[in-house]
């Protein structure tokens, strides 16, 4: 299994696997993480909101 959350693989994705984490907005962080909201929509979250609650994670717009 290649290592898909650092490395060279990041520079192959978009903005480098980096953005704004839409639970904590942090900024510039690695968004490696995806969770699956309750309406099924997938959300890219970062290391520290990948073990979020699910309310967390169906409180994010869009
Ligand atoms: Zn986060």
């Amino acid at each position: 299994m290649p290592k898909t959350k650092r490395g060279r693989v990041l520079w192959n994705m978009p903005s480098r696997g980096r953005g704004t984490c839409p639970i904590c907005t942090s900024t510039r962080i690695k968004l490696l993480y995806p969770r699956t909201k309750t309406d099924g929509k997938a959300v890219k979250v970062c290391k520290r909101c990948a073990g979020a609650p699910q309310v967390k994670i169906d409180a994010v717009n869009g």
